[in-house]
């Protein structure tokens, strides 16, 4: 390393491996974009990952935060599908059950729109506060919303259970975001529960769709764990979910045994399986390439508009006379265009028109809402997932 000052955010070691590097990718996946030029020309930064020999934890060390804004024009929800609303229903009951999570008052760092605080609420009668830059001040229903980023000027709120859905890949410095978390339950017996994307199924497949600028932190079961038990934590569990793709942690304030659970990996695999990363995803993008040759001539629309769809578009350098729409079914996104790539985003009733013949699905796991929704619109289609 060049920096001899670089050191990991989540365990503070040095001993870093750079293992992946990705020059001028979009900076934002999910804003919602008018004007094709305006798409076409959204800045562009650097994705160098590193990772720690120490902990396994991943991270961009290139990442600049005063690069992002999470205004008005940001639009992450994924809640207009069915096996996602389903998915997050049962999570808050599990986490109602689990942790008894009825009549309190629930913390959510990183709310976003407030969708997930307010089903936990109304299913468990709970109160919650919600922490989102996104979301506007002010109370509604069960939920006070506070604009801002969580930070220690928040360590002083008073919850009876956490909840960080998301969030944490967005946040460079890890160790200080979950030490200000443990801060907040002092030593009261709080439970805290985090959702996050699992990023050894992203190293194992070579997914170089789920891996863009807005992340900055790549987590693993072992890296996860090993951050909460350095800040004071015991972990009671710590699971695989929605196809494998996402980690799910509960925590409370203590120093119980550390007994790994099973699914942690140890520092040197996660370091051994992101070294295999680059070469994985050179296989992908060139077994990718070929299809696109083969398919030569022919209609092809992406499902999925955000961050994944919008990294595979621009690793792969496929403009609109290649993949020629984007469907989503968030209507918020339709009729606007991607970032870097500029196609238009459609709704799936345009696909009765559009009759593609290949139909690129960025998460498998819609592939069924996907292919109930071309029946309905008479589309013949070939589904092919990305994976
Ligand atoms: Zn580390």
């Amino acid at each position: 390393m060049s920096q001899t000052q670089l050191f990991c955010p989540s365990c503070k070691g040095q001993r870093l491996r750079a293992f992946y590097q990705a020059a001028g990718v979009p900076v934002h996946c999910n804003l919602l974009l008018d004007h094709r030029d305006e798409a076409i020309h959204q800045p562009r930064a650097d994705l160098e990952l590193l990772a720690c020999e120490g902990c396994g934890f991943m991270f961009n060390r290139a990442f600049d935060e005063s690069k992002l804004s999470y205004g008005e024009q940001y639009e992450g929800s994924q809640g207009s599908s069915g096996t996602f609303n389903a998915f997050a229903r049962s999570l808050a009951m599990r986490w109602i059950e689990r942790y008894g999570v009825r009549n309190k008052t629930i913390l959510e760092i990183g709310c976003g729109g407030g969708e997930f605080l307010d089903l936990i609420c109304e299913l468990g009668d709970n109160r919650g506060i919600g922490i989102d830059p996104a979301h506007a001040p002010g109370t509604t229903g069960r939920v006070r919303y506070i604009a801002d980023r969580y930070g220690p000027r928040y360590a002083d709120l008073q919850a009876d259970f956490v909840c960080c859905r998301h969030t944490l890949e967005h946040i460079p410095q890890t160790h200080d975001f979950i030490s200000t978390i443990r801060q907040t339950l002092g030593n009261r017996h709080v439970t805290v529960a985090l959702e996050l994307p699992d990023t050894s199924r992203i190293l194992r497949e070579g997914a170089f769709w789920d891996v863009y600028y807005e992340h900055c932190s790549y987590f693993t079961a072992g890296s996860l764990a090993r951050l909460f038990r350095g800040c004071g934590f015991e972990i009671t569990h710590l699971e695989l979910d929605y196809d494998d793709q996402y980690l799910i942690l509960g925590a409370h304030a203590g120093a119980g045994a550390a007994k790994p659970f099973a699914i942690e990996e140890s520092p040197d695999q996660i370091v051994a399986a992101a070294i295999e990363f680059g070469p994985k995803v050179e296989e992908q993008c060139q077994s990718w390439r070929r299809r696109f040759e083969q398919w030569h001539g022919r209609r092809i629309v992406l499902w999925g508009s955000g961050s994944k769809g919008v990294g595979f578009l621009t690793t792969l350098g496929l403009g609109d006379d290649q993949v020629r729409h984007v469907v989503d079914i968030n209507p918020k996104k339709q009729g606007k265009f991607m970032a870097s790539t500029g196609q238009r985003i459609v709704a799936p009733a345009e696909l009765a028109t559009i009759q593609p013949h290949i139909v690129i699905v960025m998460n498998p796991i819609y592939e069924q809402e996907i292919r109930e929704e071309l029946n309905r619109q008479g589309v013949d289609a070939q589904l092919v997932p990305a994976a």
